[in-house]
């Protein structure tokens, strides 16, 4: 994996400035060998030779991140909650798009599982189209709402604490979620173990190796550690599968307004050119693997 020309001209400066820390292993390979990538907002991001994966290599342990997430986190959505008109009707048609995607892989409808489910506005949408809907949210006050307002079956708490039956879900989703993960491997574990064989995973994620990524260079929108531990790209991913038990079923992209593009007939151009930052990746089950 040879990683972009931009963003990496500061390189030796960035070494002089980690000093003799050594970082810890990738959180996708394991791999100890890191070519600089930026330093941001305090923070050092270093990409793996091996896999390809940009990753915060400094110590977070001691870092607050409720520091970091300010309250704008979940502005968006409280507009649309106050507003509940064009927004939250966009925000339905995207997710109705993405569950068609979804039911082309899987056609019989069973149980889905959203990790990081926000207000439950995908699983409202999911439950609509005759699936049964399952929400893992840390942010209380969301999932309050998708509680007693959608009355969902929501669980407070990450996904490795979530009290779920293993091998209970069909598909299990993560929309803008991976970035945020400080140990994936484990994360993907635990969604194997939750999955049926041959069950979904979805995912959306920035691609750190998109053109749109590598024309605005360090001011890219998902660069901002320590918020977003880790950024990928395709190859990075493919080796979290490998190491998980999953196998590449479809790779696509997200877009804004991808439900109005589907129906002017024009997405498939823009992933053919890969005109996004961000991929949408379907990633089948092929292997369950003794628990950590
Ligand atoms: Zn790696």
């Amino acid at each position: 994996m040879t990683s972009p020309p931009s963003n990496n001209a500061a390189g030796s400066d960035l070494a002089a400035v980690r000093g003799e820390n050594s970082p810890p292993p990738c959180r996708v390979c394991g791999g100890r060998a890191y070519r600089p990538f930026a330093l941001k907002n305090g923070f050092h991001l270093d990409r793996c030779q091996d896999c390809g994966l940009v990753q915060v290599t400094d110590d977070l342990s001691q870092v607050n991140l409720e520091d970091y997430y300010g309250q704008e986190f979940f502005e968006e959505t409280y507009d649309w909650l106050q507003a509940p008109g064009s927004g939250r009707r966009k925000e339905y048609r995207k997710f109705h798009y993405r569950m068609g995607e979804i039911e082309r892989l899987m056609p019989g409808k069973g149980t889905i599982l959203d990790i990081g489910c926000s207000f439950g506005f995908f699983l409202d949408v999911a439950r609509a189209r005759g699936w049964q809907p399952v929400g893992v949210e840390i942010g209380a006050y969301a999932a309050k709402f998708a509680r007693d307002e959608l009355e969902i079956e929501v669980h407070v708490c990450d996904l490795l604490n979530a009290p779920l039956e293993e091998g209970r879900f069909d598909v299990i989703t993560m929309w803008n979620v991976l970035e945020h993960l400080n140990d994936p491997l484990a994360e993907f574990r635990r969604i194997n173990a939750l999955l049926k064989p041959g069950g979904l995973i979805v995912f959306t994620t920035g691609d750190v190796d998109s053109y749109v990524r590598r024309i605005e260079g360090l001011r890219w929108r998902a660069l901002i550690p320590p918020i977003h531990v880790a950024n990928y790209n395709f190859n990075a991913i493919r080796r979290l599968f490998a190491n998980t038990g999953f196998e590449v079923a479809r790779r696509s992209v997200a877009l804004p307004r991808e439900a109005l593009l589907q129906q002017l007939g024009v997405i498939g151009l823009f992933k053919a050119l890969r005109l996004s930052d961000k991929m949408m990746i379907f990633g089948r089950k092929i292997a369950s693997l003794p628990l950590p």
